[in-house]
């Protein structure tokens, strides 16, 4: 959708009341700070800049707003949309999907399960997008998956602008009501009764001035970021012994097929040491996407925060380097590695670990090892705990680990998606509310979308009953999910 087009929806600019409103955060995206043409800059103190206040235009015609088009962003849009609410979306990139497009994933994990996830997996077949076919892991092809997003926003209802990054929000009291983005259309501001952060770095409810953890403590021992980029090769057949793989059974770890996959994995890194480079990520990772072309998961950034914007930055051209210098290495070894060529490095550097926003409820460590139930269970994960190295050192003798403890299945509650401090406020997807260790687990695209597809239903509920989200039962709103038919 074209900016333009969606100005066209605002109404008449109208004044905000600022003092009904307390700024509960000023945090703008990158705090770059913007020099209004014609007025002059007030004095300052050294180093600061005070920007002058200005009158936004409002636009007050949604029921749900969510923000960010990650798998959980998109799931929690659509479902609203197909609740019937009049639900808006923003999104910083210039495509649906998230660390799914924008970030070239190429892979999905944890995926069989009811609902948004069996439609999107249909819909994939249908365009024969999805290779690997086992119903719960699988590879799928990026620029399809853009395009089936987009589709299915648009039939929903959904209005959706890209290149719009949420940039702060403000409250009534303990209400969420408003919130501003900024793009080339200038800041706007948003009103809407229910809002979703689908942001995976908690970006929104950081700025509604909710409690928020991260990594293993503020200073960020994090997991790491990964630039993921496809390449083409000559014949994707003849690197077949270095092509990760997981079989149609489960590749639990410690069985057959998970074997298959690490000696992938072992094969690829000696090739890499051979071309003669160590790679930052310890578990280099070659994914077969369709004809001759692959995706190449080779690096890790070590101790970023996501909402450190030079930090981010100085990460990605680092591992956009890395990438190329790796593929031009693997090139020049020749034999089944010859013509391999970098199409496309993603847009997004790979976010793991990002805000976790408190909530009513937080899954922990705990709930993997008992295997948690609950009676407002909105997602059961199966998938284990995967932590990536904290450091260079790390990545040499453990690359990742599994925590020390089996998983056994467990479910997230719907109250880990409802904010704690702020109300009429609920998370999707990588920030909604858990330790560590359970987010090392429950951030899988699979457990995205369900937990994003909880969190519009209840969302729109609430928003067309008048409701606050911590008022509707997850049994009203899974009622309506299985009269819908997405449920089942
Ligand atoms: C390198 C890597 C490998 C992974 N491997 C796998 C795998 O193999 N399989 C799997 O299933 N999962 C994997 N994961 C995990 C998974 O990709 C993510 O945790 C998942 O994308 C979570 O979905 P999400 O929607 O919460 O977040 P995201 O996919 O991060 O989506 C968040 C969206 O919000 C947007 N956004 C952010 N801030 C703002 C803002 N202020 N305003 C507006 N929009 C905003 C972003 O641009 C993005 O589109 C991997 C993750 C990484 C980083």
């Amino acid at each position: 959708m074209k900016p333009a087009s969606t100005r066209r929806e605002l109404p008449q600019a109208l004044p905000l009341n600022r003092r009904s409103f307390l700024c509960a955060a000023l945090a703008g995206a990158g705090g770059a700070a913007q020099v209004l043409r014609g007025a002059d800059s007030p004095a300052t103190a050294a180093n600061r800049f005070s920007e002058p206040a200005r009158e936004l235009p409002l636009c007050d015609d949604a029921d749900v707003i969510v923000c960010g088009g990650g798998p959980a962003g998109v799931a929690a849009a659509l479902t609203a949309a197909r609740a019937g609410a009049r639900t808006r979306l923003f999104e910083v990139h210039g495509c649906l999907g998230g660390v799914w497009t924008a970030g070239l994933l190429t892979y999905i994990f944890d995926f069989d399960k009811p609902g948004l996830t069996a439609e999107l997996k249909r819909k994939l077949d249908e365009r024969d997008a999805r290779r690997q076919k086992n119903p719960g892991r699988f590879v799928y092809d990026p620029e399809t998956m853009k395009l089936l997003l987009e589709e299915m926003c648009g039939a929903a209802g959904v209005k959706t602008l890209l290149f719009s990054p949420v940039v702060a929000a403000y409250r009534n009291g303990q209400r969420l009501t408003t919130i501003v983005t900024e793009s080339k259309s200038g800041r706007e501001a948003w009103r809407a009764p229910v809002f979703v952060d689908a942001t995976g770095d908690g970006d929104l409810g950081a700025q509604a001035g909710c409690g928020w953890d991260i990594g293993q403590g503020r200073d960020c021992p994090c997991q790491p970021m990964t630039l993921n980029a496809l390449a083409v090769v000559r014949d994707a057949a003849a690197l077949g012994g270095f092509m990760s793989f997981y079989p149609d059974e489960q590749p639990t770890h410690g069985t057959e097929n998970f074997k298959q996959h690490l000696e992938a994995v072992e094969g690829f890194k000696r090739e890499i040491k051979r071309a003669g480079f160590d790679p930052s990520y310890g578990h280099p990772t070659l994914f077969h996407v369709r004809d001759n072309l692959v995706m190449v998961m080779i690096n890790h950034e070590y101790n970023i925060k996501p909402f450190d914007a030079a930090a981010v930055s100085e990460a990605t051209i680092r591992a956009r380097a890395e990438v190329q210098r790796i593929v031009r290495g693997l090139r020049a070894l020749g034999g089944v590695w010859e013509g391999m060529q970098v199409v496309a490095t993603a847009e997004q550097i790979g976010v793991r670990d990002g805000r976790r926003i408190h909530g009513r409820y937080t899954v922990t460590r705990d709930d993997l090892i008992a295997g948690a139930r609950h009676a407002d269970a909105v997602a059961r994960v199966t998938f284990g705990a995967d932590i990536h190295a904290a450091s260079r050192e790390q990545n040499k003798t453990e690359t990742i680990s599994h925590g020390g403890f089996k998983t056994k299945p467990y479910d997230i509650p719907l109250r880990a998606l409802i904010a704690k401090d702020v109300d009429g406020l609920m998370m999707a997807g990588r920030c909604i509310s858990g330790d560590f260790i359970a987010h090392a687990s429950y951030r899988v695209t699979g457990d995205a979308v369900a937990m994003g597809e909880a969190a519009g239903t209840v969302a729109a509920l609430a928003a067309k009953s008048r409701r606050l989200p911590h008022e509707v039962k997850w049994t009203e709103a899974a009622e309506w999910l299985r009269k819908s038919g997405l449920g089942s």
